[in-house]
């Protein structure tokens, strides 16, 4: 068995892949795979390691495609694959994903003027235009400023 092999049976069973669907992968026998993994005490475990393998996927610290270990950068967007190749074989295996549910179309009630306006994808705008937001903030803190001056 070639190292690349070696590689390869382990990243797959890692991932939970049985032995034979390994062995027709890498082109070894299935004894071969069993016994490699055996002597690497991968044997009995997909479960556990596949179910470890999502954990560590959903903590963001394995890439999401091919279970490859993730270094988080410390400022920015967090990582979820290891390089854009993963990135994109991985949208192209799930394209039902890209409808995801932020870009929804939120209908909401400007807080400022009671006007109705659409927002896409960002429930938490509040007013129906940057005037609005402007006028929200400033003048009527200006108008509570005044009150109280006068009160
Ligand atoms: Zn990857
Ligand atoms: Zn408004």
């Amino acid at each position: 068995m070639t190292e690349l092999q070696a590689e390869q049976i382990r990243k797959m069973r890692t991932q939970g892949v049985g032995y034979r669907a390994i062995a027709s992968v890498v082109g070894v026998s299935r004894d071969i795979v069993r016994n490699f993994c055996r002597a690497h005490g991968m044997d009995g475990y997909a479960s556990a390691l596949t179910k470890n393998i999502q954990e560590q996927m959903m903590l963001g610290k394995a890439c999401l495609y091919c279970g490859a270990e993730l270094i988080q950068p410390s400022t920015g967007r967090p990582k979820k694959f290891c390089s854009d190749k993963c990135r994109r074989e991985w949208w192209k295996a799930h394209p039902e994903k890209l409808h995801r549910k932020d870009t929804a179309i939120y209908t909401m009630t400007c807080a400022r003027c009671g006007k109705e306006f659409t927002s896409y994808g960002n429930k938490n705008r509040k007013y129906c235009s940057h005037d609005c937001y402007i006028k929200a903030r400033f003048w009527e803190g200006l108008e509570d400023g005044v009150q109280k001056a006068a009160d």
